[in-house]
């Protein structure tokens, strides 16, 4: 049996998602800034696809730039504060996801910017008075604080932090590619200037995603090249994956109450299957609590002399999770999120276990047979 636990490094595409698309790539596949009538039926069509994505999200359409993913996202927004919206000072974590803290330490380096690291509690929630304290400091501050973080499910309030930075005169990026399709979202509330989106975390296609940008910020363009996406991002739109991402979201937001029901039970299947076996397991980031990312398990194995070989003992029994974030899994270094928030420990495996829309109980109680194979005591 293969079970694949990795839906936070991705997910597979939905048939819907694959039948959508597949008349965009065989008959719609007019170039939308031609002026014929085949370069403007994609055009309608890559329309049509922005109003019904800022539709889930409750906002205006003009707010979506579609980019290639929570990478570019992630870096256009930051990237944008600094060139564009005269921010001075970038405000993150260290448990931020590399395409966000990489790119606030490369500005550091590069524009000349203060990177201030926010501390957070013994839990994983952002300190907020540290933030206060932070956004007290001259100069115009860009906050990026991500909504969930993808490997120990911790998630932080986005309302708060949101407010807070508004009283502080800061603008607020969050990197909402685990929750997107997971969560809800309303932006006509939510007092956040930038979110990003990740279709592959979501049953789309990989390479699209998009960055929410609150009207009235006027960016320039990050990639130089045809006006595109308001001349914000050259390049020829990918329409077909543009229309995979929307039907992706359409698919997700119209079954989500099942969707979290269905993960929520398999991720109590797996605490309750490790907890009955192993009496000293630990959940990194408490992520077996109800509070956490419903879709993501981060599990710290008691010393075993197969520790450090457990990802791929399991990988050979036919089950896929990870040991970090995908970007970071194989790395010696381990993980730079546990490391960050004090969960790492060298004599202790951690794995991270992610469930999505197509894993069964049959598949949680295979993994957990797989796993006492491996952490098997030693004679
Ligand atoms: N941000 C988070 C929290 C992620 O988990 C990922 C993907 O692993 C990304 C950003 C990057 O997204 P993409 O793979 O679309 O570039």
């Amino acid at each position: 049996m293969n079970v694949y636990l990795d839906n936070a490094a991705t997910t597979s595409v939905a048939p819907e998602v694959i039948q959508a698309m597949v008349p965009v790539l065989t008959e719609m596949f007019g170039n939308p800034s031609s002026s014929h009538a085949v370069g403007r039926r994609s055009r309608v069509i890559i329309e049509q696809s922005r109003r019904s994505v800022a539709a889930h999200m409750h906002c205006h359409p003009s707010s979506i730039y579609f980019t290639s993913g929570g990478t570019e996202a992630d870096n256009l927004a930051l990237r944008s504060a600094v060139r564009d919206l005269g921010c001075t000072r970038i405000i993150t974590s260290e448990a931020e996801h590399s395409a966000v803290i990489k790119t606030a330490k490369s500005l550091e380096r590069s524009a000349g910017v203060q990177l201030d690291l926010v501390r957070h509690e013994s839990d994983g929630q952002v300190d907020l008075v540290h933030l206060g304290e932070l956004l007290a400091l001259p100069g115009k501050a860009i906050v990026s604080l991500m909504h969930a973080n993808n490997e120990v499910a911790i998630v932080q309030d986005l309302d708060r932090i949101g407010k807070i930075c508004r009283e502080a005169g800061a603008l607020f990026h969050s990197d909402t590619v685990q929750t997107m399709c997971h969560y809800a979202f309303d932006l006509s509330t939510l007092p956040v200037d930038f979110i990003t989106c990740s279709a592959h975390k979501f049953h789309g296609p990989k390479g699209i995603g998009f960055l929410y940008i609150r009207q009235g910020l006027q960016l320039g363009g990050q990639i130089e090249g045809g006006s595109q996406e308001r001349a914000v991002r050259g390049g020829t739109e990918s329409t077909h994956n543009i229309v995979g991402l929307t039907r992706a979201m359409r698919l997700a937001y119209d079954d989500l109450d099942a969707h979290v029901l269905h993960v929520r039970s398999l991720k109590k299947r797996m605490v309750d299957g490790l907890n009955a076996h192993f009496p000293d397991v630990r959940f990194n980031g408490n992520s077996d609590q109800p509070d956490r990312l419903y879709t993501v398990l981060n599990v710290s194995f008691p010393p075993h002399p197969k520790s450090g070989m457990a990802l791929f003992l399991l990988d050979l029994e036919g089950v896929a999770c990870s040991g970090g974030s995908a970007c970071s899994s194989g790395a010696t270094l381990g993980s730079h999120v546990l490391r960050a928030l004090n969960y790492h420990d060298s004599d202790r495996a951690s794995l991270r276990f992610s469930f999505g829309r197509y894993n069964t109980e049959e598949e949680v109680d295979y993994a957990l047979e797989a796993i006492k194979r491996v952490f098997a005591p030693v004679k």
